[in-house]
């Protein structure tokens, strides 16, 4: 059932790490909540097994040339314009069993009659959707598609006519094949259900002929069939009564016709059984002679599928067809997080307008306070790319998107230790890869990098990464970090540009705008954000005296920062700055 291998060319396809696909949630949620939450749970509304993977894959898997990708688009938008064509596409695509799972059960031999139903329904709904639809596309892509559809009506019609519709779990375990299929079988199964008429038919014949009306006609184990005739009645005996055995008052005997009739009925079960199972084989072996046409069929039915989703999506959360180019840049209108967007817990989600390009203004230094939405516009914008490469429309109102090669994200901490690997090694060797790997048509999101060592290391490992990124590889970068020190770059390094989340502080509490706003952002907030987290009134008191003492003493150097601390009367109680 394996297909031919196919080489995946790097260059058709945006590639990503498998950890990008986890950091971006695109199939898994990060908080081990499986699908919910990911980008993958938004965008499946497909009606059958084979188009959630075929989505899945094309998740994983977006495309990199602008034609196939336009492809996608032009048939998102023709179900766009024709809603009920959409709508009956997917009513029709809803009863299709998953025949791709069927055809690894088929070329493995262990597919049971009930499965071969099912294909044959799989099949015929297929066909009437194939006959239906064809038609009516305009769209290149659903014409292709429809247009390669096999005929697979013939197969379709054999299993539903040689099957029966009620079948049972295994093969082995009851009647499968349909009544008018197979003359000895039918037979055999008169025999063997209507064994009891036959007999009493039999005897009535038997009494008439020898006028004994106490002639009984009966069966056991040992000798099975016979006919008892009373010794008062022994003279009545015809010829051809075969003596079997003698009782105290009566004769036993059998006749050609009843030994015949005998030979049949303990023969039929076992003789059912086995002509069910061949003729069941007969019709399997039919299926697998049609194996390779069946896994077209599913193939198609798997992207027709997926595309029908899209669509369905598309409308429901109003996206934009976005306008694809060469050229690396990126501009989005009132573009949303697909996911966050749909979340009951945000209520009114804030989209945001980003313009990139590839000369001022290609590396977006995002500062701002803790809780602002750096991450999150970050995420939306990979998101956004991931989405239109693999032919989606997009969360926003208007989108241009140059094609990328490669989108990579360094995003959160996570270690591995039982690879011998610290978080902050982790966080490295990613970086490592990345500076190592992209190119100038990659996609970078940094989330706060160099966070997991003191804060001067990470300081400088940050901005050297950055200057790397920004000089050297010269893609479309985001770069999120709580250095502020680092807005620096923007004036430094051409195409770098300084943004921040806005917010705004008001009676002393901070309002989340969730707007993304030029400009480099001086503070972080953590401890206006610890205290929404629910850190007691005291602790955020203690910070807010550090805090101060720290921003009043010499910027420059940490140490002497702690050694004014070590100084002051607080020394016992701050452990934490007393190394
Ligand atoms: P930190 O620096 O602490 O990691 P952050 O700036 O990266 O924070 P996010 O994690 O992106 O912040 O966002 C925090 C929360 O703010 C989100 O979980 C979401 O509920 C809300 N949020 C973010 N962006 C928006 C938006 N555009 N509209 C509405 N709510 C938003």
């Amino acid at each position: 059932h394996l297909g031919p291998i196919q080489v995946l060319k790097p260059q058709k396809i945006l590639r990503m790490e498998s950890r990008t696909f986890r950091h971006l949630e695109l199939t898994k949620s990060l908080n081990h909540e499986g699908q919910r939450g990911t980008l993958f749970s938004i965008l499946n509304q497909t009606q059958t097994g084979m188009g959630s993977r075929r989505l899945a894959k094309w998740i994983h898997y977006p495309l990199a040339e602008v034609h196939k990708i336009t492809e996608r688009f032009d048939v998102i938008e023709e179900l766009l314009q024709k809603p009920e064509l959409l709508e009956s596409l997917q009513k029709q695509l809803k009863g299709i069993q998953d025949i791709e799972r069927m055809l690894g059960k088929l070329a493995l031999g262990s597919v049971h009659a009930r499965d071969l139903r099912y294909l044959g329904e799989s099949l015929q709904k297929a066909m009437e959707l194939a006959q239906n639809m064809a038609s009516q596309f305009d769209s290149i892509l659903m014409k292709n598609s429809f247009g390669k559809i096999p005929d697979l009506t013939q197969l379709s019609r054999e299993l539903l006519e040689n099957l029966l519709e009620e079948l049972p779990l295994s093969v082995r375990e009851g009647a499968m094949i349909a009544d008018g299929v197979h003359s000895e079988l039918d037979e055999l199964r008169l025999i063997s259900r209507d064994g009891k008429s036959v007999i009493a038919a039999m005897e009535t014949q038997e009494r008439k002929r020898t006028g004994i009306s106490s002639l009984k006609i009966r069966y056991n184990k040992v000798f099975g069939y016979y006919i008892e005739v009373t010794h008062t009645h022994r003279n009545l005996v015809p010829e051809d009564y075969h003596r079997k055995q003698t009782l105290a008052n009566a004769e036993r005997y059998i006749t050609p016709q009843l030994k015949e009739y005998e030979n049949k009925v303990l023969g039929a079960e076992e003789r059912i059984k086995l002509l069910e199972y061949e003729l069941f084989t007969q019709l399997r072996q039919k299926a697998i002679d049609f194996l390779e046409k069946i896994r077209c069929l599913a193939n198609i039915l798997a992207d027709i599928d997926a595309l029908a989703s899209l669509a369905k999506v598309a409308r429901e959360n109003n996206y934009v067809r976005p306008e694809l180019t060469e050229e690396p840049l990126l501009e989005l209108e009132g573009s949303r997080h697909p996911v966050l967007e749909k979340m009951p817990s945000v209520e009114h989600f804030i989209p945001n307008d980003i313009s990139m390009n590839p000369d001022e203004q290609r590396f977006f230094l995002i500062t701002g306070p803790n809780m602002a939405g750096k991450s999150t516009i970050m995420r939306q914008m990979a998101l956004s790319i991931v989405m239109a490469q693999m032919g989606s429309f997009v969360p926003a109102s208007r989108a241009k998107i140059g094609l990328v090669d490669q989108v990579f994200t360094r995003i959160g901490a996570s270690d591995d230790l039982s690879q011998g690997q610290s978080t902050f090694m982790v966080e490295m060797l990613e970086a490592a890869e990345i500076l190592k790997s992209a190119t100038q048509k990659s996609f970078i999101v940094l989330d706060e990098i160099g966070r997991g060592t003191s804060t001067y290391d990470g300081m400088s490992i940050a901005w050297a990464i950055a200057e790397d990124v920004a000089k050297r590889i010269q893609c479309r970068a985001l770069f999120a970090t709580h250095y502020h020190e680092l807005t620096d770059l923007a004036g430094q390094v051409k195409g770098v540009v300084n943004y921040q989340v806005a917010v705004k502080e008001w009676n002393e509490q901070i309002l989340f705008l969730h707007k993304l706003i030029s400009g480099g952002a001086s503070r972080s907030y953590g401890i206006e954000v610890a205290r929404l987290a629910g850190l007691s009134e005291e602790i955020i008191l203690r910070a807010r005296q550090v805090l101060a003492k720290l921003e009043d003493a010499e910027s420059s150097a940490l140490k002497n920062l702690n050694d004014s601390l070590v100084n002051s009367e607080e020394k016992s109680q701050l452990g934490l700055f007393v190394a």
